[in-house]
């Protein structure tokens, strides 16, 4: 899946925490260790300029995969490049260009600004963290990154309580474009927001892609948020990423039985009286998630070789997708 202007590269990665009661108590009471597959042997890639959304319902390790590709979180395994080079080079001396490079905005703004910081300070910090400016110069940068983001050079004094929420989500995208960074991963970064200030800043980040060449990564459980932005989109169910296509295709032609539950969500107004999946059960604990097809427990098509087989991603016209059912034929519509 990545071609010669592959952006980057996340190949079989994994990330795994232990969360094992503490030594005394394992040793007491016999538990052996417990690992959480927070992600569990994920692969994709970006080009240049795209925006590849990665959907899924809470846990299903979507924003593990951001924090490993920001650096935050190391990967118990596999391989993370960005323009050819290893991501591990962040957590090193000479990672600091690569650092400036790649930024993340967070689902909420009110937690990730610093309520005690006017906006000027809060928007220069990664200029002073990564840049030479002088002072003047970091002024100027920081009025240029207020009226990019739609706010003006007089909001420079003010703090963020002094904002409305849509607004504070404006200086985080400020903070984040100060270095100048080519790739973003933007970790729900609408979640927070009313329903009619989410689409003006959908709209702003559409907008400084196009105008900034940057490359998204885009983490929502919200599909009309996702059908909005994206180029492309992986559907992830318990740390596994279980279907990746274009938008269109999956919107249009989607797969996965998981993919088509996710989308019976959404209320239908063209009504082609397509076949439904109802939104049924819950997701099973990652802790002692189902052998096999992780899906088998709420997948309507599940049988015998869902339960004891784990199925291989495999290609199916343009789309990717991880199913016995469609690569047997059993789970097609
Ligand atoms: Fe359903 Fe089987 Fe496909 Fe899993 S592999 S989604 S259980 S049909």
């Amino acid at each position: 899946m990545s071609t010669d202007r592959t952006f980057v590269k996340v190949e079989d990665a994994s990330c795994w925490f232990d969360v094992s009661p503490p030594w005394l108590e394992r040793v007491v009471k016999r538990r052996p260790r417990v690992q959480l597959k927070a992600v569990n042997g994920v692969s994709f890639s970006l080009v240049k300029g795209e925006t590849l959304a990665l959907v899924g319902e809470s846990g299903c390790g979507k924003s593990t995969v951001a924090r490993m590709l920001v650096g935050l979180y190391e990967p118990t395994s596999g391989n993370i490049e960005f323009d050819g080079q290893p991501i591990s080079m962040l957590r090193s001396r000479e990672g600091q260009k690569l650092r400036q490079r790649l930024q993340m905005i967070f689902q909420d703004p009110y937690a990730s600004l610093n309520p005690r910081w006017r906006v000027a300070r809060i928007i220069a910090e990664p200029l002073k963290v990564h840049g030479k400016l002088n002072q003047a110069e970091r002024d100027a940068r920081v009025d240029e990154l207020l009226e990019q983001v739609g706010l003006s050079p007089s909001d420079r004094n003010r703090y963020p309580h002094q904002f409305s929420g849509g607004q504070r989500q404006r200086i985080s995208i400020a903070r984040a474009l100060a270095a100048r960074p080519e790739f973003l991963v933007c970790d729900e970064p609408t979640s927070a927001l009313d329903v009619s200030v989410q689409a003006q800043v959908l709209n702003l980040m559409k907008q400084l892609q196009r105008e900034l060449s940057l490359t998204y990564l885009f983490i929502s459980h919200n599909l009309a948020v996702v059908h909005h932005v994206a180029d492309r989109v992986a559907v992830m169910y318990l740390g596994k990423i279980v279907e990746l296509a274009s938008r269109d295709e999956l919107f249009e032609r989607p797969r996965h039985p998981y993919t088509r539950m996710l989308l019976s969500a959404i209320p239908d107004t063209s009504g082609t009286g397509k076949r439904r999946i109802p939104v049924a059960g819950e997701v099973p604990n990652p802790l002692n998630p189902p052998q096999g097809c992780p899906f088998h427990p709420r997948c309507p098509y599940a049988r015998d070789i869902c339960r004891e087989h784990m199925p291989a991603t495999l290609p199916d016209g343009p789309t990717h997708v991880a199913c016995h059912g469609i690569e047997q034929g059993f789970a097609r519509e």
